[in-house]
């Protein structure tokens, strides 16, 4: 039995019609009767085509970070769109929300504007390489920065099993059609083993030209980096010159206002934004200190968009950051995520059931393994079966996390105590039939 109710497998049907294999996204594909298709939602809450209410810990991957809809957000965006939308030229919403961005993270000094998370990795691995003059770009396996070809390699969708050895591992395409000429600008290691980072910065360092990092594995169970990782990355950065990217598009105004540049307390050259900065409505930023974010200024480094900057995400932007510079959504998603990390440790304890929570309360994993993995290649141990069975009950029952096991638990500020309560009870109910 599939996870689509009649109307909405019609409607996955009808969107068949038009879209290619019924999606935008080749993530949305969960299979031909799990696909489901969304009406609306409303805070913690999305409604499918059949009018079945789910409470949302998918939240679009993670920038629901407010509540879907949420009347101030949505109000700003209104008016906002009213006064026109794009005029290619510097606007005021424009200024307000690079002052709104540069309160809440301090340590930033400069940015730019984008529209999505793709396209800001991109452009700040272009001003890195730009800046330095070198070519290559170190990331670690089981991260994702988005489509591009630089970094669509060793992502969380490659085979953690057969990724070489350890201290020269296989650059795994993670897609067709990216040409075999780009694996030349990019190396890829084991998160958390800084020896290894090291190592390959004596050989090679002076070609690096940025490390970009994900600091929580937000795309592979929120596995959290060991004390002492990233300020690791940070000195050999320091030694060779290298600019150090943090990949902060989950992690941005989600683990706080911060992000993970204030929690961990390491800074960055360059760091993304998008997501949660501004509640779900596509903007995102290059941020980042010292001269090379100034670089742009200078000329000769194509750096553009029709849609930056658009008064509505300029809009977004900053309603949202005046949310969540008032601490109240970060004390209610910290509760909430607290109470489900327990829970569920709990609930898994009492049935007998090895599992880890990972990550922190906005965005945390459940692995079912043995061992807590630390790094992608671990995962080859965890029970993905009984995840998907867990996930796919859950969600008949009306909980909605993402059905793909590596991927976090992303929480909103709108879900309520009584949504917590339901949430548990969903959990151990399910998870004693997918024991079976
Ligand atoms: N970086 C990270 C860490 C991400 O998780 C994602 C998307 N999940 C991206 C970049 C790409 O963002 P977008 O989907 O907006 O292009």
């Amino acid at each position: 039995m599939g996870l689509q109710g009649k109307k909405t497998s019609k409607w996955f049907q009808r969107g068949k019609q038009s879209l290619v294999g019924g999606v935008s996204s080749g993530f949305r594909y969960w299979g031909e009767d799990n696909t489901l298709v969304i009406d609306h939602g409303e805070g913690a809450y999305l409604w499918d085509m059949d009018g079945k209410r789910y409470i949302d810990f998918h939240c679009g991957f993670g920038p629901v970070i407010l509540g879907h809809g949420e009347p101030s957000v949505v109000q700003a965006v209104a008016e906002a769109a009213a006064g026109g939308t794009v005029y290619a030229i510097p606007h005021r919403l424009e200024i307000e929300a690079a002052e709104a961005l540069k309160k809440a993270l301090p340590w930033v000094e400069y940015l730019r504007f984008g529209n999505t998370g793709t396209e800001v990795t991109m452009h700040s691995i272009r001003l890195a390489r730009a800046f330095t003059g070198r070519d290559v770009v170190l990331k670690f396996e089981g991260q994702y920065h988005g489509v591009h070809d630089t970094v669509m390699f060793s992502t969380a969708g490659a085979p953690a099993g057969s990724l070489g050895s350890r201290y020269s591992p296989t650059l795994w395409a993670s897609s067709s059609g990216i040409p075999d000429y780009t694996r030349a600008g990019t190396r890829a290691l084991p998160f958390n083993d800084l020896d290894l980072v090291r190592r390959l910065f004596k050989r090679m360092g002076h070609q690096i030209a940025a490390i970009i990092v994900e600091p929580i594995l937000g795309n592979c169970f929120a596995i959290m980096p060991e004390p002492a990782f990233l300020e690791g990355l940070r000195e050999v950065c320091d030694e060779y010159e290298t600019i150090l990217i943090f990949d902060e598009v989950k992690t941005g105004f989600r683990i706080g206002l911060g992000g993970a540049q204030e929690y961990f307390g390491v800074t960055p050259d360059l760091a993304t934004y998008a997501k949660s900065m501004g509640n779900a409505f596509p903007v995102a930023a290059i941020a980042g200190r010292g001269e090379v974010i100034q670089a742009w200024a200078k000329g000769g480094i194509g750096q553009a968009g029709t849609y930056n900057a658009n008064s509505v995400g300029m809009a977004a932007v900053k309603a949202t950051i005046a949310q969540l510079k008032t601490g109240r959504p970060y004390r209610r998603i910290e509760k909430a995520g607290k109470a489900l990390m327990a829970g569920f440790a709990r609930i898994c304890a009492e049935q007998g059931v090895t599992a880890h929570l990972l990550g922190l309360p906005a965005m945390f994993g459940l692995v079912f393994s043995e061992k807590p993995p630390r790094e992608f290649r671990d995962s080859v141990n965890h029970d993905e079966e009984l995840y998907t069975r867990l996930t796919h009950a859950m969600i008949r029952r009306g909980v909605l996390p993402v059905d793909d096991a590596l991927e976090p638990w992303f929480l909103c500020a709108a879900l309520s105590d009584e949504d917590v309560a339901t949430t548990l009870a969903v959990f151990e109910e399910s998870l004693k039939e997918a024991k079976h």
